[in-house]
């Protein structure tokens, strides 16, 4: 404990000496700015680095690198923050935090746009359709696109795109023994691949570059929202609907408690409903064409699908990820939407145990699907829909009542279940990291992992582990 607490002291000591190479700040326990820059969006993540590395740019985090090294300590890595495992921060380590590089900077003339790991989707949506431009981004716009982008990035432009990883040209990566290399498919190919769905395993990313593409800047988007005891007809009705759906129309179904938004009729507040939110990135006409049969389906309590700019499309549903209260996810890849699995899914829904909680249903397909499998290390790129069993809620009080409704339902959900999601998952363990990848592409990064990070340096994440960390 002493020697724990002397090596803590020892290292702050080292990194005030840092200061005057270092062009971000260096935040430690105790000062102010501390509490803040080690919170994370999820408020059940409670953990306390001993350093706190905020980087302005690539030759800090170089640096930073290198004194976690000389100082033996354990490395985060932080992008936006929005990880539901709360891997972006750590107990008594070092804290690399690239929450303060946000440049975008778009290229109109090749439609490219080159971003620093800190910025979020609000900040990249804002610049790239200042020229009518965008990649694939979170559907929820205070996420980083750092972490997102490397374990996927599924949203409301992946049919038609791809994922937000199938959009990136090129990477700047520092690697663990802190040199920088560039990575795109002319340059250390492998490591561009191994990146591209392998997460923060084999470097911290100081510059993303994506391909972009005309979108809008009018989409046609919104929900529509039925109470959830349509919800049977309505689901089957869905999984039918969207299996043809052009690329430009991505979905989502969502099993939420209503909140008291002004254009939900009061009597349903509280209540159960079932949404649709959609987006169609093509032209508004023929997208008011292909909506029309599910605006006409059933009774909807509300219809707010219209024309809107995609920024706005972008932060719709903001509001419904407030940051800092507890939140644990289970989630995994779903063969098929079949009538059983819907009706286990309205089951759960029913029992659901928070007003903040909801289950997510993603359509994927499209744009995605037709990636070639090998391209990337991104995996079960031909399911058609993406579960997320999303629990939320304000009291520590209630973690055991809400994680056993979250664990219950995901068990009940097994049958159906492929895979995971990196982006997804929480502290599951590494057979459901294995899970994530098919097992060929498994032994394949695990090679790279041998070849870019063999001691492990690199590992809060969802890791994939070398053969020999400890070497
Ligand atoms: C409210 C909410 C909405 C979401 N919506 C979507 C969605 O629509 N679609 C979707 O696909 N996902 C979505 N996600 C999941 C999201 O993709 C992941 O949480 C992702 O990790 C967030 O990236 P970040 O940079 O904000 O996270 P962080 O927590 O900062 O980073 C997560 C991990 O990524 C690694 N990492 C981060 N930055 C770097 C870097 N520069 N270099 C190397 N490694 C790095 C680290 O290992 C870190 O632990 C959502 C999450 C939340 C909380």
């Amino acid at each position: 404990m002493t020697t724990q607490l002397n090596s803590k002291v020892v290292a702050a000591e080292a990194a005030k000496a840092l200061k005057d190479d270092f062009r971000g700040n260096i935040v430690l326990p105790g000062e102010p700015s501390y509490e803040q820059a080690r919170k994370v969006w999820n408020g059940m993540i409670d953990k306390h680095p001993a350093i706190i590395l905020r980087c302005a740019g690539t030759s800090d985090v170089m640096k930073a690198v290198r004194f976690a090294h000389d100082q033996g300590l354990v490395v985060s890595v932080r992008g936006g923050g929005h990880n539901v495992a709360g891997n972006a921060v750590c107990d008594d380590g070092l804290m690399i935090d690239l929450s303060g590089m946000k440049s975008v900077r778009v290229d109109p003339v090749s439609r490219t746009v080159r971003v620093e790991p800190g910025a979020t989707w609000r900040q990249f949506d804002l610049e790239t359709q200042a020229f009518g431009l965008a990649a694939t981004g979170g559907l929820v716009s205070t996420t980083g696109i750092a972490g997102f982008t490397l374990g996927g990035g599924i949203g409301w432009l992946v049919r038609k795109y791809g994922l937000a990883l199938d959009n990136l040209v090129s990477v700047d990566v520092v690697t663990a023994r802190s040199e920088l290399l560039t990575a795109s498919m002319s340059e250390n190919t492998d490591l561009f691949w191994g990146v591209r769905g392998g997460g923060g395993n084999f470097g911290i990313v100081t510059s993303f570059e994506y391909q972009l593409y005309p979108v809008g800047p009018i989409v046609l988007g919104g929900l529509i929202a039925y109470k959830a005891e349509d919800g049977q007809a309505l689901l089957r009705f869905y999984r039918d609907y969207v299996k043809d759906a052009p690329d430009e129309l991505t979905t989502i179904a969502v099993y939420l408690t209503a909140p008291p938004l002004p254009f939900l009729p009061k009597e349903v507040h509280g209540t159960h409903l079932l949404a649709i939110a959609v987006c169609y990135c093509g032209g508004i006409e023929e997208g008011q064409r292909v909506l029309a049969p599910l605006r006409k389906f059933g009774k909807p309590v509300a219809d707010v699908i219209q024309p809107l700019p995609y920024v706005v499309l972008q932060s719709m549903l903001d509001e419904t990820s407030p940051a800092g209260i507890q939140n644990y996810w289970k989630s995994s890849y779903i063969s098929d939407l079949s009538d059983d699995a819907i009706d286990v899914i309205l089951s759960y829904g029913k029992k659901i145990a928070s007003p903040l909680s909801a289950v997510h249903m993603h359509q994927l397909g499209g744009a995605m699907r037709r990636v070639g499998d090998d391209a990337t290390a991104f995996s079960h790129r031909d399911a058609s829909c993406l579960l997320n069993i999303v629990s939320a809620w304000q009291d520590p009080v209630e973690n055991e009542k809400q994680i056993k409704w979250t664990r219950d339902f995901f068990a009940a959900m097994k049958r159906f279940s492929i895979g995971a999601y990196v982006n997804f998952l929480g502290e599951e363990g590494a057979d459901r990291v294995k899970e994530a990848y098919e097992e060929e592409k498994y032994e394949k990064l695990v090679a790279l992992k041998d070849k870019y990070d063999p001691t492990n340096f690199f590992h809060l994440n969802q890791n994939i582990r070398p053969s020999h960390p400890s070497a």
